[in-house]
């Protein structure tokens, strides 16, 4: 498999660290209010990423943070730590909060068919793994104290700005001027490991250390969660592409300079999700959630559809049109599968098997080509065989796409046997109503033997008759 790597700015051949095993770590989201679908658009590629890796054998770890401490609102250390924002907010406290936002978050990704990752670690359950990382980068010289805080020290790296798009003046994009510099700093660029309360007074959740009261930086969080896990190397790294800089050039500093090695070989970077107004945000403009989808009648799988249509190396532009359309190509597909009949006599073949799988492969082996991965399920539906061939490739198929198209099929046809036979149900009431009044016209020219003759006419076909005094009913002997 070919897959783009944002440090090498090439499609590397994927080749992992140990044969057969697969080590992956993902940024979890900050848990101070719902994901908006931009999180969850770099959730679901991810999710393709990891079902992808297992579909073609690989024994693959992957391991997740929930930040629920220390990231605040600039990416950059300014401004008020997004927790205690979404605490304030909702006049919660902040593990309230975090617990709160942390179900919503599980919940929006089962309906999004993603996997809960091997292992899920809130950063405020590792408190002493911080400790020792910063003990251990004071010790050879890579942090120091200032004003309270602790910080790394970019200085004494050979080379800061691993990714080489992001430079300097890239760390005041999203600083508001209303922001104090924090003028501790010896290099710009330089970031805090440890705050102590000397920053914020009021923050809630702090925790003694060798450095005095205070609260871990949102960076260390994500390099000593993989490492509890994962070890000292990485296979893969994930994250939206805002994560890049300064949040993973910086989680690669503090790793390979505690590690003394080189940490982590792929880093993969899902582009965002924007409106036709630019940057998805959850304080502007719609907050669009799943829940919103929902309201509006889109089932969560026709966004992961949409979501699949495009590459993750792309900026994709949310709308509801746009949206339809996903959900107009969704069900033309459940219900081109729901038309296939699987003969229980029919012989899998070997040889469509396989050439659809290479169709498939073919797709996600170029950088995770979801799109041409989706058309794939079309070449299976023209492939030259039985159906039940068919629908073995697109079951398959779906355990990395997770669009749920079998059991979605299966609905589709029970809705219609139901409908046809509410149609048939109808038909025979309407004749059923026909006789009785057939027969009630009979009694009223005194024909009895006519009305008697109708009466046995119903019966034999399992239908009584019972006169009431507004009228006669019927009951169908099933
Ligand atoms: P956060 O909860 O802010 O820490 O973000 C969770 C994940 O969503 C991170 O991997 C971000 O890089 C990613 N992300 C943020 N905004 C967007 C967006 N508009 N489109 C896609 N991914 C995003
Ligand atoms: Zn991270």
């Amino acid at each position: 498999m070919r897959l783009y790597n944002s440090l090498t700015r090439e499609k590397d051949l994927f080749v992992p660290r140990e044969e057969g095993k697969v080590s992956m770590y993902t940024c979890g989201p900050t848990v101070y209010h719902f994901a908006h679908i931009g999180n969850l658009r770099s959730y679901i590629m991810e999710d393709i990423l990891e079902k992808y890796l297992r579909y073609v054998g690989y024994d693959v770890t992957r391991v997740m943070n929930i930040t629920d401490v220390g990231h605040l609102t600039s990416d950059a250390d300014t401004g008020e730590d997004k927790m205690l924002k979404g605490a304030k907010r909702e006049h919660k406290t902040v593990m309230e909060i975090a617990k709160f936002y942390t179900d919503a978050f599980f919940s929006d990704c089962k309906k999004l068919n993603i996997k809960t990752p091997d292992v899920v670690e809130p950063a405020t359950a590792c408190i002493p793994e911080f400790i020792e990382m910063i003990e251990a980068l004071l010790e050879k010289g890579y942090a120091y104290e200032a004003g309270g805080n602790i910080y790394f020290d970019t200085s004494k790296l050979e080379k800061y700005y691993v990714f080489n798009d992001f430079t300097e003046e890239d760390l005041d994009v999203g600083v508001r001027d209303t922001v104090e510099a924090d003028t501790n700093k010896r290099n710009k660029a330089d970031f805090v490991l440890w705050f102590t309360k000397s920053k914020f007074d009021d923050q809630e959740l702090k925790w003694d250390s060798p450095f005095g009261v205070g609260y871990p930086g949102w960076h260390i969080e994500c390099s000593c969660i993989a490492r509890k896990h994962l070890g000292e190397y990485l296979d893969i790294h994930c994250g939206g592409i805002d994560n890049a800089f300064p949040h993973h050039t910086n989680e690669i500093a503090q790793s390979e300079a505690a590690f003394g090695h080189e940490w982590c070989n792929y880093w993969f970077h899902v582009h965002h999700l924007n409106t036709a107004g630019g940057k998805m945000s959850k304080s502007k403009g719609e907050f669009l959630t799943v829940s919103l989808l929902e309201e509006r009648g889109y089932d969560p799988l026709v966004y992961r559809m949409f979501c699949l249509g495009s590459h993750y190396r792309k900026n994709l532009v949310f709308s509801w049109e746009n949206l339809e359309n996903a959900k107009i190509a969704y069900n033309k597909l459940v219900a081109k599968i729901a038309s296939l009949k699987a003969n229980d006599n029919d012989e899998i073949s070997e040889q469509a098997l396989s050439a659809g799988r290479e169709i498939f492969k073919n797709a996600l082996d170029n950088d995770l080509n979801t799109s041409l991965a989706v058309t794939a399920l079309y070449d299976v539906l023209k492939l030259k065989t039985n159906d039940k061939t068919k629908l073995q490739l697109i079951a398959e198929f779906d355990t990395v796409l997770g669009l749920d198209l079998i059991s979605h099929a299966n609905e589709l046809s029970a809705a219609e046997d139901n409908g046809a036979e509410s149609a048939e149900d109808s038909e025979l009431v309407a004749y059923i109503k026909e006789r009785i009044e057939a027969r009630a016209s009979a009694k009223r020219a005194k024909n009895f033997a006519e009305a008697d003759a109708i009466r046995a006419e119903l019966l034999e076909k399992g239908i009584t008759l019972v006169d009431k005094r507004e009228g006669t009913e019927f009951i169908i002997n099933k």
